[in-house]
């Protein structure tokens, strides 16, 4: 450590010191609107019954990734780990065991208690808190997170034999590559028990286990999709009011980014697609540095993610403000392929054949009467991608296999895209991509759709755009 620092240190080991629980009391205070930690015990007890007597089963949190020399990314956790926990710091880790183990009690430590679930957690330590911000500790885990048990992960390596002694299967998460740094070192025993041979103890991944019980959303999760959804639609109303000629596709991204934070969402829940003219054929074209002309058509495909879950939401514009006559005939085509699907959402209804199913026949009719396809196959040449996916934790989510169940969320987005000298289409057409997405809720007798108040129709877009928004005022 330098010199310099040293003082700093010391002032701060007597604050945090006198500070000692208060502070971990204030932990939680910033967002008020956090899921309560009784709907992430719920899920731990799940699992518990899940996985059966004699079974003890470990969930990890999300490494840190180096960007650079010592900066990292900023910081983004596990989502099973996430949706057992409550928690968003790294370098911890879960223990569930069915049978409990016994430990001291955390309030009067000349007693003994059984617990069914230990969270192992970064330590408290002055030093570092002052670098890289507050821990809450095995205390705070209890205190904040309603934990059972909690200790410091330092501890895990000499609890791993107590936690699965007696227990004939142990959920391990399957070795990923990219893990690396402290989190590794912490679960390394881990694994290495994991690839031992002769042992009487059967592994398993407990993953799948997890990402089952995240295909129905719960009603504190689904309020908490809706609020990303909303903030995705605030900010799409902005970009549209905002954009004109002679904008950069990056002062559109700006917009949206600016809107997403000012709502209070933590990140983007994918790197925004902003995509002008050429660059509106490509699917996840992320580059977002084209100065956009009148007459181009800008695909922006993007949502905010608030307190880990995504929205997914893509608008399609004229960034003059009014659709060409080529630009308005895709795009209708598109848009009554969307509305036809997001009317088959029901439960019972399987979205690859019949959801799915019925936005392609809508495209192909769209395309065939236009004359830019000659047989029904031919329309996989202008849609290249699934027309919805699930949407959670992962803006592509868990459960995208089977029947729709209520409490289910999944996006419809149709879409045509066709490129700049493409063979047999006439050039009127060239350049011109078109992609429409909401995301929309399984309900118990049909579906609600999310993202409403993100304007879809031709008049209405064209109608917004005619407003003036709040990116437009000069930087300097
Ligand atoms: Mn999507
Ligand atoms: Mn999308």
């Amino acid at each position: 450590m330098k010199k310099e620092n040293l003082a700093l240190v010391f002032v701060m080991l007597i604050l945090w010191t006198l500070d000692g629980l208060a502070q971990i009391q204030n932990y939680s205070l910033y967002d008020t609107d956090l899921m309560s930690p009784a709907a992430f015990k719920a899920r731990r007890e799940k699992v518990m019954k899940e996985i059966g007597e004699g079974s003890v089963a470990f969930f990890y949190s999300a490494p840190e990734r180096i960007r650079n020399n010592d900066v990292e990314y900023q910081y983004r956790q596990n989502d099973n780990f996430y949706y057992l926990t409550g928690m968003n710091e790294p370098n911890s880790v879960l223990a569930l065991v069915s049978n409990g183990v016994n430990v001291r009690d955390s309030k009067d430590s000349t007693k003994m208690m059984s617990v069914k679930e230990i969270l192992f957690v970064q330590p408290r330590d002055p030093v570092r808190e002052s670098w890289t911000g507050r821990r809450l500790g095995p205390e705070g885990a209890m205190a904040v997170l309603g934990f059972q048990y909690a200790l410091n992960s330092n501890q895990l390596r000499n609890w791993i034999g107590r936690l699965s002694f007696g227990s004939k299967i142990v959920y391990v998460p399957a070795f990923s590559s990219d893990f690396s740094g402290e989190i590794a070192e912490l679960t390394k025993p881990l694994r290495d028990a994991m690839t031992r041979l002769n042992t009487s103890v059967e592994f398993r991944d407990p993953t799948l286990l997890v990402t089952k019980m995240r295909a129905v959303k719960s009603p504190e999760e689904i309020a908490m999709i809706q609020k990303a959804v909303d903030i995705s639609c605030d900010a799409h109303r902005q970009v549209m009011m905002s954009a004109e000629p002679g904008m950069y596709e990056y002062e559109l991204q700006a917009l949206f980014e600016y809107v997403f934070h000012r709502e209070g969402a933590e990140y983007p829940a994918y790197p925004c697609i902003v995509g002008g003219a050429e660059n509106s054929v490509i699917l996840h074209y992320n580059t977002n540095r084209k100065k956009l002309n009148s007459g181009d058509i800008v695909v922006m495909d993007c949502g905010a993610e608030y307190h880990n879950y995504a929205a997914d939401v893509t608008r399609t514009i004229p960034i003059n403000g009014s659709f060409s006559d080529a630009q308005r005939e895709i795009y209708e085509i598109v848009l009554q392929a969307q509305e036809e699907a997001i009317k088959m959402i029901k439960p019972g209804v399987d979205f690859q054949t019949d959801v799915q199913g019925k936005a392609v026949e809508v495209i192909q009719n769209g395309l065939l009467k236009l004359g830019i396809i000659k047989t029904r196959e031919e329309y996989r040449r202008f849609l290249t991608h699934g027309v919805g996916h699930p949407v959670g934790l992962w803006v592509h989510d868990v459960g995208s296999r089977g029947k729709l169940d209520p409490g289910m969320v999944w996006t419809v987005e149709p879409g045509i895209y066709i490129p700049d000298g493409v063979p047999g289409v006439d050039p009127r057409y060239y350049n011109i991509g078109v992609r429409i997405e909401d995301c929309v809720l399984v309900t118990e007798d049909g579906h609600k759709l999310m993202s409403a108040s993100a304007p879809r129709t031709i008049e209405e877009i064209e109608r917004l755009m005619k407003k003036r928004g709040i990116g437009n005022e000069p930087v300097r």
